[in-house]
């Protein structure tokens, strides 16, 4: 029988791990199933574009190992039993493999709050980015809830696009849990000098307005008008169709440190969805959003998977640098390692908060993320740095 590799999830982990289990010399069929109408695309566009140009879509486009997968596209994966290695999908098909990919990736949380539906957008995809744009038209008010990364980016964005933009979070500063309350204070002060008011400390109980949104009410009784509301409050993992086979899907899938799912050698997970112990900091199992990570773990399931389908076994430790950036506007920020394991130490490694500068996150006094405002060309020293210690760390 000939064999068959299942991918679920159609973006940037599910691409790249179909090229991986190609490049690792799987000689089978690839499947890829997507529930999203397009070809895989790059999502860290979609919060950083201004509000005004017409965005245009970054293709990722497969590479060259990569050219015969087959592509299923708007088709959503139902539920999966792995024991018959089976899935089924809407449509009622069902496809049998002999490897399964979970790279299913999240979808954005929303408010469950009283108030009208129309004018409330969410930014995970690029529909959610065309209705954004389509729904902020000449909107002259935009209240973003959320002050994480994604919230952050698109209020410069709209700032910068002479929108009045308000943020609210319940936070002390925004991007207060990765990168603690000293950088966060000093990313609240940038973006307010770009005309951003933020109301912080606070949670909106109430969207207002008849058939669409005209304001949001916040729990301390403030009223903001708003044309437009962007939920940014985080995401949730596109698990349940794995449901009901007896995998621990608490928060994501988990998995080894080599991203095999359930102790299984046929099913691996990557990207946003997979929580697996980085060695690099500890076994403790977690999940991490961001691109260079989604990228990494799928490269490594990819060859992971393919090896066991070939009765080799895939080399070396996998304990992955994390790294991450996020521009907000005239912001640009550059992160290695995990500041948000730091324990709290936080010290300024080179220059100076206010302009460009190096800040170091330490766990029991040693270095476990340093996260660079501005010092484009102290990227490879410091990556060297946390690169280190992963190899230290990987050494035992
Ligand atoms: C607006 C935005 C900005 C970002 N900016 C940055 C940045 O500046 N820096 C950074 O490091 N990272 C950034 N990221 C994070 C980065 O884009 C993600 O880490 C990356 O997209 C993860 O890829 P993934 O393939 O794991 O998951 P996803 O991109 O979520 O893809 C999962 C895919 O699976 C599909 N799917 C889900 N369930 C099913 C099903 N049952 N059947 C079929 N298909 C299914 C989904 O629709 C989706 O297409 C950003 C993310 C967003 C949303």
């Amino acid at each position: 029988m000939t064999q068959r590799v299942v991918v679920v999830g159609a973006s940037l982990a599910g691409l790249r791990a179909a090229e991986a289990v190609r490049k690792a010399g799987f000689r089978g069929q690839v499947t890829v199933v997507g529930d999203e109408p397009h070809m895989p695309y790059n999502r860290p566009p979609l919060s950083k574009t201004s509000i005004g140009d017409v965005p245009e879509a970054e293709w990722l486009k497969p590479g060259r190992h990569a050219t015969d997968v087959e592509w299923r596209l708007g088709q959503t994966v139902t539920s999966a039993d792995l024991a018959a290695r089976t899935l089924r999908l809407a449509s009622g098909e069902v496809l049998s493999w002999t490897g399964l990919v979970v790279a299913s990736g999240l979808r954005p949380r929303r408010l469950d709050l009283p108030g009208p539906m129309l004018g409330r957008h969410v930014l995970r995809t690029l529909d959610d980015q065309a209705g954004f744009v389509s729904g902020i038209g000449s909107a002259r008010r935009l209240v973003i809830v959320g002050a994480g990364f994604i919230g952050c980016e698109v209020a410069a964005a709209a700032a910068m696009s002479g929108i009045e933009t308000h943020v609210v979070a319940p936070e002390a500063v925004p991007v207060e849990r990765p990168l603690g309350a000293m950088v966060g204070a000093e990313i609240q002060r940038r973006l307010e000098a770009l005309g951003i008011e933020f109301h912080l400390g606070t949670v909106p109980v109430e969207f207002l307005g008849a058939d669409r949104v005209r304001g949001v009410r916040l729990a301390d009784s403030t009223e903001l008008a708003a044309d437009a509301v962007l939920e940014a409050v985080g995401s949730i993992p596109n698990v349940e169709w794995l449901a009901g086979n007896g995998l621990d899907l608490s928060d994501g899938v988990l998995c080894d440190a080599d991203c095999r799912v359930g102790g299984r050698s046929d099913v691996v997970a990557c990207g946003d969805v997979a929580r697996f112990p980085n060695m690099l900091f500890d076994e403790v199992p977690r999940r991490v959003e961001h691109w260079v990570t989604a990228v990494d773990t799928a490269k490594r399931a990819g060859q992971v998977l393919a090896a066991q389908l070939g009765g080799t076994a895939a080399e070396h430790v996998f304990a992955p640098v994390p790294a991450f950036w996020s521009h907000q506007g005239p912001v640009r920020l550059q992160a290695f390692g995990a500041p948000g394991l730091g324990d709290g130490e936080i010290r300024l490694l080179e220059g100076e908060l206010s302009g460009e500068a190096a800040v170091g996150y330490y766990r029991e006094g040693i270095v476990v993320g340093v996260v660079l405002l501005g010092l484009a060309g102290r990227y490879g020293h410091y990556r060297k740095e946390i690169e280190t210690l992963s190899a230290n760390r990987a050494a035992g």
